[in-house]
């Protein structure tokens, strides 16, 4: 069968002009280039900027100056429930119930007050699951938490090495290492993507086989979160937490989330409490016993930062109104684009190091300068001052990371030829 893409400029107009969410791109901010726009491939570190970000910031600043303290029950949007107005599409976006989601703090917050809950080591069971080369955060967080308990990392903190050519990790190797420790390991803590790679995982084939070997089960969903569609709730995974500023577009530090399965909304797991986590309905009679509210809310710690709630509001309602499903089929045909364009017309520049398999990969793909460092950091500076903005991963690897909600076919067509001039002038 003949492929169907072609390397023309015509042919990528056509397809953008085809596309049925062609108009999301107007709702960003893409940021400039001599005079143009830039072809922003960086979406999975800080995405874009909704054009309605302004005017919801705005707003609540606004009530602040006019209503002071009376913000909290009056204008549009009142403080007091705040987080509870971006509840549910939140809850749709990863196929959650409502109750079983929260926007708070930020990932690294969320990630510890989770394991404070889930993670609960014993003599016989003490061990932490994850993958190596996981994000700094996990694994710190990880490792303090184990020596937190009195444990060591040495004995403690199982990292699962990537079995496959270019890193990353097959089901068997997850398999066989809880096979092999299962019986020892108090929490899996794995990536829905893995930033470096691009490596998207089976969350529900996962958490079954953790949950077979008694192991409690929280996923990482700082990169997958707003670039694939996830059923959570049927994944049956214990926790998972993310950030809010890479495909979802709420800007520098943005609010996170987490998502507690309603297994445990009524459970009495030990946790760090705060008043916003007390039941709303007795919170005010500010009494000195902790009652949590049930669900994911019982883990908020403080009343929620507005001006950083507002922007989420504002991008998760683009992605109530794309649909996280056409978001997915988009993304699929420009990132499937984007590696056939590698593929064929520079195959002798780059490698694709993320999985070939659409169903184990999101938007991102991380490709491999074939000639190496040097030549790599070359070519990534290029391609920044020709307005085609990735990022860098050492020692050799661009991520690109094409987002289904502003980017075009012919931001990748202009990587590719970008990719080819440079190589062009260097050889
Ligand atoms: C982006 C990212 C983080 C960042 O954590 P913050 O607390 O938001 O600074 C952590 N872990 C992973 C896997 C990430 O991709």
């Amino acid at each position: 069968m003949s492929t169907p893409y072609e390397a023309t400029l015509e042919w990528a107009r056509a397809h953008d002009a085809a596309d049925p969410l062609r108009d999301f791109r107007n709702e960003f901010l893409i940021p400039p280039h001599e005079g143009g726009d830039s072809h922003y491939f960086c979406g999975n570190s800080l995405g874009l900027q909704p054009r309605g970000v302004r005017e919801a910031v705005n707003a609540e600043i606004d009530y602040w100056g006019e209503l002071g303290v009376e913000g909290h029950f009056k204008g549009r949007l009142p403080w007091l429930n705040y987080h509870e107005f971006v509840r549910d599409h939140l809850a749709e976006l990863i196929g959650a119930q409502p109750d079983e989601v929260v926007a708070m703090n930020t990932l690294g917050v969320n990630l510890h007050l989770m394991m404070v809950s889930f993670y609960r080591p014993t003599p016989d069971r003490h061990a932490i699951l994850i993958e190596a080369g996981a994000f700094p955060t996990d694994r710190y967080a990880v490792e303090s938490q184990i020596r937190y308990h009195g444990f060591s990392p040495n004995l403690s903190l199982i990292e699962l090495e990537g079995d496959e050519p270019n890193g990353t990790i097959s089901m068997g190797a997850i398999e066989r290492a809880l096979a092999e420790h299962g019986s020892r390991i108090a929490l899996v803590l794995l990536p829905g993507v893995q930033y470096r790679t691009g490596q998207a995982f089976d969350l529900k084939a996962i958490t079954d086989l953790a949950h077979k070997q008694g192991c409690q089960v929280g996923f990482d969903l700082a990169h997958a979160v707003g670039n694939l569609p996830l059923q959570l709730h049927d994944s049956g995974a214990d926790f998972a937490i993310w950030c809010s500023y890479k495909y979802l577009n709420s800007g520098p530090g943005a609010v996170g989330g987490a998502f507690v399965h309603a297994r445990h909304a009524r459970a009495t797991l030990p946790r760090f409490a705060g008043w916003w986590g007390h039941d709303k309905s007795t919170r005010f009679q500010m009494g000195p016993e902790f009652v949590p509210t049930p669900g994911a809310d019982g883990w908020q710690l403080s009343n929620p930062p507005i001006l950083s709630l507002a922007p989420l509001r504002v991008s998760l309602d683009l992605f109530h109104r794309a649909g996280m499903q056409r978001l997915r089929e988009k993304s699929l045909q420009v990132t499937g684009y984007l590696e056939w364009l590698v593929q064929t017309q520079l195959p002798n520049v780059l490698e694709v190091v993320t999985p070939k398999e659409s169903e184990r990969r999101g938007a991102q793909l991380s490709i491999r300068v074939l000639g190496g460092r040097t030549q790599g950091r070359a070519l990534f500076e290029y391609l920044i001052e020709h307005g085609i903005i990735g990022d860098w991963r050492e020692p050799d690897v661009i991520r690109i990371s094409p987002v289904p909600l502003y980017n075009r076919f012919v931001d990748c067509l202009a990587f590719a030829q970008a990719v080819r001039r440079w190589k062009e002038q260097t050889s």
